[in-house]
């Protein structure tokens, strides 16, 4: 008989030829349990999804009582579901008054979908700017505002007029121009390994997209929701987009993403054509349900400041010569190491001493740290002390 892990690439489509296969049977706040029960620190929460950690007692209270009450009903839009206006009135009681309107959607690559079409649309303007190394998503739109031609060699042709500036430059803001219908950009970019722009840099790309009418999209469906010690990580920044992007932690583990906009800029997607926009499942009321829980233990619980306080305890703990930077904010954090040689060793022994973490898309010689904004600061020093040995 195959082992389940043996099974893995029988009949579910690879996604490369080295998956981690963990073999995990069971998750609890910040723990995954393999079927023989041994437990890891799991410090990468399925990559910022499980900000509230694994299966929050609130968040499966929520879940059991709205699926004790109804699943799908109807597409997106038409009916009246309490757990989507809920959710949406909560989302934008923690936002600035522009973001007054959201819609709902199932994962973070159709909220940048969604914006695209928004943007092009009501600025009835073509152009499309992106950053070097940005992951906005896999589908086709979010494919063509990737920074890495690597990945999007294959796959031409994409989508046209669309380019890629030079991150924190401010020479290349110029490319901003009144064809431009928007610029998107992670406020805090991920899988380039964690790059945390200059409050300077942000208020100039704001200024530009002002003064050439182009629309700012902020993708925070990784940085979002606690993770960075703001709600959202724009807060930083003393900017606001015309456009945000949220998935990954916005569930609390179920599958749920949006974009949010100002009532004014999202009605233009409701007419010539009407249902010009439209998805099944966005808003899944199970996931909303799931979703207003977990924005409910983050606000109760200050996780936000958690992360701030907490990321400052991963710096003063890793204490490895070897680490040649850590960059990040709260716990959104990249640990620099020499080579991928280098890292992909201390991966393996971390996993072998029960601590999952990865490394990045487009920086393979810097370790993820993102583990959820509950983790304990004991959990955080056997974390460090292990990280440690294992470098
Ligand atoms: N934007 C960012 C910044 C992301 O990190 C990701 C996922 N890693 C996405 C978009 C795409 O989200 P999804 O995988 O839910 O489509």
């Amino acid at each position: 008989m195959p082992t389940e892990r043996e099974r893995l690439l029988q009949h579910l489509a690879p996604t490369s030829n080295s998956p981690i296969g963990l073999e995990i049977s069971r998750a609890e706040g910040v723990y995954m349990f393999d079927p023989s029960g041994r437990r890891y620190l799991d410090l990468i929460a399925g990559i910022s999804v499980s900000n509230v950690g694994h299966r929050h007692p609130k968040v499966v209270e929520a879940i059991k009582t709205q699926a004790d009450k109804h699943l799908h009903l109807m597409v997106y839009g038409e009916y009246v579901q309490s757990p989507q206006i809920r959710f949406a009135n909560e989302l934008t009681e923690v936002l600035p008054p522009n973001l007054n309107s959201v819609y709902f959607v199932n994962s973070g690559s159709e909220a940048v979908e969604g914006a695209i079409k928004l943007a092009r649309k009501a600025t009835a303007r073509k152009g499309l700017i992106c950053f070097e190394n940005a992951y906005h998503g896999s589908s086709n739109g979010a494919l063509s505002l990737m920074g890495n031609e690597e990945f999007k060699h294959p796959f031409y042709p994409l989508l046209p007029e669309t380019s890629t500036i030079r991150h924190n430059n401010f020479d290349d803001l110029k490319a901003i121009t009144k064809e431009t219908a928007a610029v998107f950009l992670e406020t805090i970019q991920g899988e380039a390994g964690i790059r945390v722009p200059s409050a300077d840099f942000m208020q100039a790309l704001r200024k530009q997209c002002n003064d050439t009418g182009a629309l700012l999209v902020l993708d925070e469906i990784q940085c979002g929701f606690g993770r960075t010690g703001k709600m959202f990580a724009f807060e930083h920044f003393d900017i606001v987009p015309d456009i945000l992007l949220l998935a990954k932690g916005m569930g609390g583990g179920m599958p749920i993403g949006a974009f949010i906009a100002s009532k004014e800029l999202m009605s233009t997607l409701s007419h010539n054509p009407i249902l010009g926009h439209i998805t099944t499942f966005g808003g899944h009321p199970v996931s909303c349900a799931a979703g207003s829980a977990c924005l409910s233990v983050i606000r109760e619980n200050d996780l936000a400041q958690e992360a701030e306080r907490k990321g400052q305890l991963f710096r003063k703990l890793l204490t490895n010569n070897e680490v040649r930077e850590i960059r990040g904010k709260g716990l959104m954090l990249a640990v620099q190491l020499r080579d991928s040689e280098q890292l992909f060793a201390a991966i393996d022994r971390c996993i072998e001493n029960g601590i999952v973490t990865d490394w990045f898309l487009f920086c393979d010689s810097a370790m993820r740290i993102a583990p959820p904004l509950t983790i304990s600061e004991e959990e955080i020093a056997e974390a460090c002390r292990i990280i440690n040995e294992s470098i």
